[in-house]
């Protein structure tokens, strides 16, 4: 994991341990395990920046920004937009209109911040009078 904002982690100096479960754990085991790791992440600043991260670079394992990997499968699997996807303007705009930033509809939708921003401003600018 990179990035300035990894300096401000409530896991920094954890035990990597305690974000993966073992292989093979599954059922209460596994949701144990991944329920401590939400708490910790339920408590950092970074928790948008992290789970930005974890979204866009398509992390496998592990909890991130309080998701864990079948969560973000299936956030991904839901979400992942399509530029031919005729809500997609809709729905970001919605999300902006009540208060979301560009990274946290880029965690909800799957997308980066920029891409976000970029999607906001050109279906948003003033049509062009020729
Ligand atoms: S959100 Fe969770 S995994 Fe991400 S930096 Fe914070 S504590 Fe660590």
């Amino acid at each position: 994991m990179t990035g300035q904002w990894r300096q401000n982690a409530a896991c920094r100096g954890m035990p990597v341990d305690a974000f993966f479960h073992p292989d093979n754990t599954y059922g209460p085991t596994r949701r144990r395990l991944e329920d401590a790791a939400k708490k910790v992440c339920a408590g950092c600043s970074v928790r948008a920046q992290c789970g930005e991260w974890a979204l866009t670079t398509r992390e496998v394992y592990g909890v991130y920004g309080g998701l864990t990997e079948e969560e973000r499968k299936q956030i991904r699997g839901r979400t992942t937009p399509s530029r031919h996807d005729p809500n997609l303007s809709t729905r970001i705009a919605r999300m902006h209109r009540n208060g979301c930033t560009d990274r946290e509809i880029g965690v909800r939708l799957g997308m980066t911040r920029d891409a976000v921003a970029k999607h906001r401003h050109r279906n948003h600018a003033p049509r062009r009078v020729s």
